[in-house]
C-alpha cells in the first residue's frame, strides 16, 4: 500500500507511511480503491468521476460505515433490509446526503422497510416484486430509483430475469406499473470470466436507453469500470474480510 505523501487533501492527518494499522484501515483502503478506479477511467478514457462507488457494508458495524463517512464516502450497500434497518437510519439523520443501495433479494414483506429506507433498490428481480413496489410506492410517496436484476449467465439458480426478457419486463415495469427503473445490474456466475458478462450489461442497458449500469465487486471492479459499468460495488476491498458469511 502506498500512502500519499505531501500537502494534497488526500494525506491523512497524523498517517506515518508505513504504519501498518493505517495501511489496513478503512480510509486508507478506500482511498487505494479511489485511486484505482481513477485510473481506470483515464486509463480507458472515460471522464472523472464517471463512476459511483458503491461501499458494501454488509456484516460490518456502523463503526466502519462512519470511518467510511468521514473519508467523504456518502454512497453505501446492504444486502439485508433488517440489517441496515438496524445501521442506517440514524447515520442517515446526520448525513442527508447518504445514498443506500439495496444489493440483496428482496423477499415481498420486506418492501415497506425498503421503500421506506432505501434510495435505490438494484435487485428488482421479479413481476411479483414489481407489483408489491409499485403499490408500495403509490402508498408511502416515496420512490426509490430501481435496477432491474439480470441473470447474464442464466444461472437457474440465481435471481435476475433473462437477457431475454428483459425489455418487456422494463416496459411493463414503467408502462403499466410506473416504477422508476434507471438502471440494470448483475451479479456474474464465480466461475466465469466477467468481462464478457459486463460486455453483455452494458450493451443492453445502451440498447434500452437506461444511464445506471451496475457492476464490478472487490476482485473484478476494475474489469467492470473498463467495460462500462457506471456503479462498482465494492465491500472486502474497503472494509477487508466480513467477519461472518453474508447471506
Ligand atoms: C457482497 C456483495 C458485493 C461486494 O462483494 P465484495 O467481493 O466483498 O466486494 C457486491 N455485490 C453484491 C450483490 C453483494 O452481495
Amino acid at each position: 500500500m502506498t500512502m500519499t505523501q505531501g500537502t494534497g487533501k488526500d494525506t491523512q492527518t497524523g498517517a506515518e507511511a508505513g504504519d501498518s494499522t493505517v495501511a489496513d484501515s478503512v480510509t486508507a483502503r478506500l482511498d487505494s480503491v479511489r485511486r484505482a478506479i481513477a485510473e481506470t477511467e483515464s486509463a480507458c478514457g472515460r471522464g472523472k468521476k464517471a463512476i459511483t462507488l458503491i461501499a458494501v457494508s454488509k456484516t460490518h458495524p456502523a463503526e466502519a460505515v462512519e470511518e467510511a463517512l468521514a473519508a467523504g464516502q456518502r454512497v453505501f450497500g446492504e444486502n439485508r433490509v433488517q440489517e441496515a434497518k438496524g445501521k442506517f437510519p440514524a447515520l442517515k439523520e446526520r448525513f442527508p446526503d447518504l445514498e443506500l443501495h439495496l444489493i440483496g433479494p428482496l423477499q415481498t414483506n420486506k418492501v415497506k422497510d425498503a421503500v421506506a429506507l432505501f434510495d435505490v433498490i438494484q435487485t428488482l428481480d421479479r413481476p411479483k416484486l414489481a407489483e408489491a413496489l409499485a403499490e408500495e410506492m403509490a402508498k408511502s410517496g416515496r420512490r426509490p430509483r430501481c435496477l432491474i436484476e439480470v441473470n447474464t449467465g442464466e444461472e437457474p439458480q440465481k435471481a435476475g430475469i433473462a437477457p431475454a426478457e428483459v425489455e418487456a419486463f422494463l416496459a411493463d415495469c414503467r408502462d403499466r406499473l410506473g416504477l422508476p427503473v434507471t438502471g440494470l445490474m448483475c451479479i456474474p456466475p464465480v466461475d466465469e470470466e466477467p468481462a464478457m458478462h459486463f460486455a453483455l450489461l452494458a450493451e443492453m442497458a445502451r440498447r434500452l436507453g437506461l444511464p445506471e449500469i451496475s457492476m464490478g465487486m472487490s476482485g473484478d471492479y476494475e474489469t467492470a469500470v473498463r467495460f462500462g459499468a457506471t456503479h462498482v460495488r465494492v465491500g472486502t476491498a474497503i472494509f477487508g474480510a466480513r467477519p461472518y458469511p453474508a447471506q
